[in-house]
């Protein structure tokens, strides 16, 4: 299961085919193991469910670890370090995540960036209930909506932020002020699946494949 809505992650090619870094990377991990590999496209926000109730049974989604997350699905070791970014218009007077208080921003439902942004009584940064956060299934919405002028600002992770603001250099830029987050492969709670997911990713990391796949989609790994 995947939500093709985040390149160079995951997103839909010319062909009209989920393709990108995870794509290749699952299938290269599931044939090495023996299973065929079916990709299945869907909201972000409905991955970890169609995962426990068995719709699905391995996520890969540039899916950050977090600990409410940890709680319903099996992580494997992490593949990549993110960041959220900040994506604002050109000459915005937004120059920190603090900065978002009280504005208007947009998000994808469901992800980091949307826990970062949205009030709570967890969250120590955005205090202000008047902040408004507009939640989109999809990034390439949620752009629109900033470069409409709906929102003040896209929070976003690093790479997909860094396609959009290159694909609108003339009206947009972003910047990163958040802690470092790791992506890694979802299984069900109890399967054996993320420990031989574990085990070919390490090989795939020894015999340079992993780099290969990175190259392939111009990804610069963690160390
Ligand atoms: N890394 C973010 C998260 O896990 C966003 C992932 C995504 O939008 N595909 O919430």
């Amino acid at each position: 299961g995947t939500n093709a809505e985040f390149a160079p992650f995951e997103y839909i090619n010319d062909d009209g085919e989920c393709d990108g870094f995870d794509i290749g990377l699952i299938k290269a991990i599931l044939s090495e193991a023996g299973y065929d590999c079916e990709v299945v496209n869907m909201e972000f926000k409905s991955l970890i469910g169609s995962l426990t109730t068995g719709g699905i049974d391995v996520t890969i989604a540039g899916m950050t670890i977090t600990d409410e997350r940890k709680q319903s699905v099996d992580f494997s070791t992490p593949y990549y370090t993110a960041t959220q970014c900040i994506i604002v218009p050109i000459g915005s007077d937004i120059t920190s995540l603090d900065d978002l208080n009280g504005r208007k921003v947009a998000v994808q439902e469901g992800t980091t960036g949307d826990l970062i942004v949205t009030p709570s009584d967890t969250n120590e940064i955005i205090t202000d209930k008047n902040t408004v956060v507009k939640q989109f299934k999809k990034a390439s919405d949620a752009t629109v909506e900033l470069l409409n002028g709906g929102v003040d600002a896209v929070v976003i992770d690093s790479s997909p932020a860094k396609k959009i603001v290159a694909a609108n250099e003339s009206k947009l830029t972003c910047f990163n002020d958040t802690s470092e987050e790791e992506y890694a492969i979802a299984c069900r709670k109890g399967s054996d699946l993320a420990a031989k997911i574990n085990e070919l990713m390490d090989g795939m990391k020894a015999d340079g494949s992993l780099q290969a796949l990175a190259d392939k989609y111009s990804l610069t790994l963690a160390e």
